[in-house]
């Protein structure tokens, strides 16, 4: 599309700000092996994942990559239950947000299904039919901690404009539409 800024650099870019997320030992450093429009939710992914490590803590991406239309992040750490719970909150707020976001140019998209092919796509670079209905677009299981340890899935709805999940308590709200 005119206009759009490809910017092929983004990988090397966040991996020389943050090698130890990236190196994986023994291995070649995780590149991620997904389109240029993810390069800020990975971002976002980063620095939130950076803000939760306590001193003496690790972390690394395993693999970042595209599955069924959505940012896919596999990881390994080392990490207090409470820092560990701040990271996959991070990675599931990434994959969220990935299903907002057109993966080739970072434009708000959504998840579109073209010869059964799962895609998130802005209007520009859609192809097929939306693959979610309305209300149940941005509705994903999510694990929450609770006082330490023990994890909880629950249903929420992501929203964008906060970047944050709203817990979904009354299942008729899945039926409504969203904005
Ligand atoms: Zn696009």
């Amino acid at each position: 599309m005119a206009g759009v800024l490809q910017r092929d650099d983004w990988r090397a870019d966040l991996a020389s700000i943050l090698p130890d997320f990236f190196a994986r030992p023994g291995r070649e450093p995780c590149v991620p092996e997904c389109g240029p429009g993810w390069a800020g939710v990975v971002d976002r992914c980063c620095v939130r994942i950076a803000a939760a490590l306590e001193p003496r803590e690790s972390f690394r991406f395993e693999t970042i990559g595209q599955s069924q239309g959505a940012l896919r992040i596999r990881w390994a750490g080392r990490l207090s239950a409470a820092s560990e719970a701040a990271v996959r909150a991070a990675v599931d707020l990434a994959e969220a947000r990935s299903l907002c976001v057109c993966e080739l140019c970072g434009a708000r998209g959504r998840l579109y299904r073209a010869d059964g092919v799962l895609a998130t796509r802005c209007p520009g670079h859609a192809k097929g039919i939306p693959a979610r209905s309305p209300g149940m677009e941005h509705v994903h299981l999510v694990q929450l901690t609770v006082k330490g340890r023990l994890r909880v899935v629950v249903g929420a709805r992501y929203v964008f404009e906060s970047d944050a999940f709203v817990e979904i308590d009354d299942l008729d709200d899945l039926g409504r539409g969203e904005a």
